[in-house]
């Protein structure tokens, strides 16, 4: 990698795991110059400066197939699939939608503060959203970047799923060298590892159990869990008598109507923090008291679960679309045009 290539990476450290999704997309420059000169009738010049203005939607950026002019390409020497154009005419649009909130507001800031504002280089498009369409835009990345063919993706998820839920634990650390994650029949909240197992309390694991069937029930007939392969009235069956649909206040019978609220459930992410942090904080105190994390106690306990108004709230969702890639490439094709 160039260093000019490496000062182009934007620096995400400060954002929680799971709370920035990057899309990349292609853009044919020879496609796009064709249209406005050739069907739109335009000088090259001034072809030029409206492409320069030119800004995808947000929807274009991100969706799962491109459309044209843009394409997608894992390869290292990409050509356009529309006119077969090779490397220097495709520019890269680098998008990052960041879920706004409590946990990433401060860092998207100081992000933004940061970028360079001339000529439009860098664009924010808001979008409102909700926890739901979040939970399963998340659901759906983490299950593109998995094998789920190799077991392995199962403490991979796993491990996504708890980086999500308490983003401010060193799960990295947690993580290493793991070999198993096992349901705890000792601990009623929390987690704890025991040599190369992890044992997480019953309903952490139930949650876990629920992601990884959400995450690969499109793949296979039913989802594939560490309790094997289940069918979402297996999974709604071990959930109810594991204690966790009643711990959660779910009394439904209706399979439908059970994973509707567990969905709900598993969206609203205030909820998850609070009973972790709390369990946490035991933790640090008894087994590591030099290791200090302040945290504000919200402990939710005490409080009789309200099924019916846990709705889905409204969620805020900041793109970052670089255009840098694009300006300059659009410089170059057009000089090359205009000679
Ligand atoms: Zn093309």
């Amino acid at each position: 990698m160039t260093a000019t290539a490496k000062r182009r990476e934007l620096d995400l450290t400060a954002f929680p795991s799971g709370t920035v999704t990057e899309f990349t997309t292609l853009v044919c420059l020879a496609c796009i110059f064709d249209i406005f000169t050739k069907q739109l009738g335009l000088a090259p010049r001034t072809a030029f400066s409206e492409i320069k203005r030119h800004s995808p939607t947000v929807e274009e950026l991100t969706a799962r197939q491109a459309s044209r002019p843009y394409f997608d390409s894992e390869e290292k020497h990409p050509h356009c699939p529309y006119c077969g154009s090779a490397k220097r005419w495709l520019a890269r649009f680098d998008t990052y939608c960041i879920e706004g909130g409590k946990t990433t507001d401060a860092a998207r800031r100081a992000l933004l503060k940061k970028l360079p504002k001339a000529d439009d280089q860098f664009l924010v498009v808001e979008k409102k959203s909700d926890s739901r369409a979040v939970l399963f835009e998340w659901l759906d990345t983490l299950g593109l970047n998995v094998d789920l063919n190799d077991e392995a993706w199962l403490i991979e998820a796993t491990r996504k799923y708890l980086e999500r839920r308490e983003p401010k634990t060193n799960w990295e650390e947690v993580f290493d060298e793991l070999r198993g994650v096992r349901r705890s029949s000792r601990l009623t909240e929390g987690w704890e590892r025991d040599g190369a197992r992890l044992f997480l309390a019953p309903p952490l694991y139930s949650e876990a159990i629920l992601i990884q069937y959400l995450v690969s029930r499109s793949h296979a007939h039913g989802g594939l869990t560490l309790e094997g392969r289940l069918t979402l009235m297996e999974l709604i069956r071990r959930l109810r008598y594991s204690g966790y649909l009643e711990q959660i206040g779910i009394t439904e019978r209706d399979p439908g109507e059970v994973f509707e609220k567990l969905i709900d459930h598993l969206a609203a992410k205030h909820e998850w923090v609070g009973s972790l942090e709390v369990s946490e904080k035991k933790k640090t105190t008894k087994k590591n008291a030099s290791k200090k994390t302040a945290k504000k106690s919200r402990s939710t306990k005490g409080t009789p679960p309200e099924p019916d108004q846990i709705l889905a709230e409204p969620v805020k969702l900041h793109y970052l679309i670089d255009r840098r890639d694009f300006l300059e490439k659009a410089k170059s094709v057009y000089a090359s045009y205009a000679a």
